[in-house]
């Protein structure tokens, strides 16, 4: 017997969730975020943050994701002591920074660092300036139009030659990172006028490593070091973290469509079998060397794909 079991979760369960089940989604039907399929059920999250299990277990995935602590806003996230930051850090005019394209066999790896005012908190925020991982592609299209004129901001974007010959070079992806950061920090304080306190990095690998990784680059050129914190889940902790993220996410699928577009072939994201699928259509069609170019070549897919 199916049945039912509806409960209403915060919006960083339901970003939690969406992610989770990003391998099981079905489709996305209007007013929801996701429709997801498990062997126990299928899951529909709404907009709204109302989910529902419907099917033979609802229980089962609906008990993972009660009786969370209650912590969605960005206002009120606590910043975690170690990271130094003020607990109001998230009212203060601040830097953020993060990177997207990570998770994505096809396409370049972007980077992005955002500056804004604290009188701009507000009005982001009810513009609904959250992290890129929670919206839709037109979403987050939508709100970088609104956004890139008002916010100073650099986007870096390696393509994927540039970033398999980096890693050919001997570099790991975060090492890549954690370059491509420090360019952008070095062009957007090089861009204001005022430095501002907080630099708040979205922490993709810890403090002590991130400059490790910048002081054995073959070529050295100036760290940004000073104001510069680390912080995990950083696009609840300030707004800065959350547009950078949806203008690298824009610049990325803005760049990958282009990348189908020249080819005619549709390049999928993510990194799941359904790019698998498309990447060897595509050595069929154009050649390894083709792959190569528009891959990151070190993913396991690869080795999926050329068998
Ligand atoms: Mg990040």
């Amino acid at each position: 017997m199916a049945s039912t079991i509806t409960i209403t979760v915060t919006q960083q369960v339901l970003e939690k969730m969406q992610q989770y089940y990003s391998n099981q989604v079905i489709k996305v039907p209007n007013h929801t975020l996701f429709q997801a399929k498990t062997s126990n059920c299928t899951i529909t999250a709404y907009l709204s943050k109302k989910v529902v299990f419907q099917g033979a277990n609802p229980e089962i995935e609906a008990n993972k994701w009660q009786a969370k602590p209650h912590n969605s806003s960005l206002r009120k996230t606590q910043t975690s002591k170690a990271s130094g930051l003020p607990a109001n850090v998230a009212n203060q005019s601040a830097i953020g920074c993060d990177e997207v394209g990570t998770g994505d066999y096809f396409g370049p790896l972007v980077v992005c660092c955002a500056y804004t005012t604290e009188h701009q908190i507000e009005s982001l925020l009810s513009l609904g300036i959250k992290d890129s991982k929670a919206l839709k592609d037109s979403e987050i299209c939508y709100l970088a139009e609104q956004i890139k004129d008002i916010i100073p901001h650099q986007v870096l974007i390696l393509p994927n030659v540039k970033y398999n010959e980096m890693v050919d070079r001997g570099m790991n992806a975060n090492a890549i990172k954690a370059f491509l950061h420090n360019q952008a920090l070095l062009k957007l304080t090089a861009q204001l006028n005022v430095l501002p306190k907080y630099l708040i990095m979205d922490e993709f690998v810890n403090e002590k490593k991130y400059f490790d990784y910048l002081t054995n680059l073959p070529k050295q050129s100036k760290i940004i070091k000073d104001n510069l914190y680390f912080v995990q889940k950083g696009e609840s902790v300030h707004v800065a973290v959350a547009a950078a993220s949806i203008l690298a996410r824009e610049s990325f699928v803005k760049y990958l469509n282009q990348m189908s577009h020249k080819l005619n072939f549709d390049l999928p994201k993510g990194a799941s079998s359904i790019v698998d699928q498309a990447g060897r259509q595509l050595v069929k069609r154009f050649g390894e060397e083709q792959l190569k170019e528009i891959s990151k070549w070190h993913f396991a897919n690869t080795k999926k794909i050329i068998t």
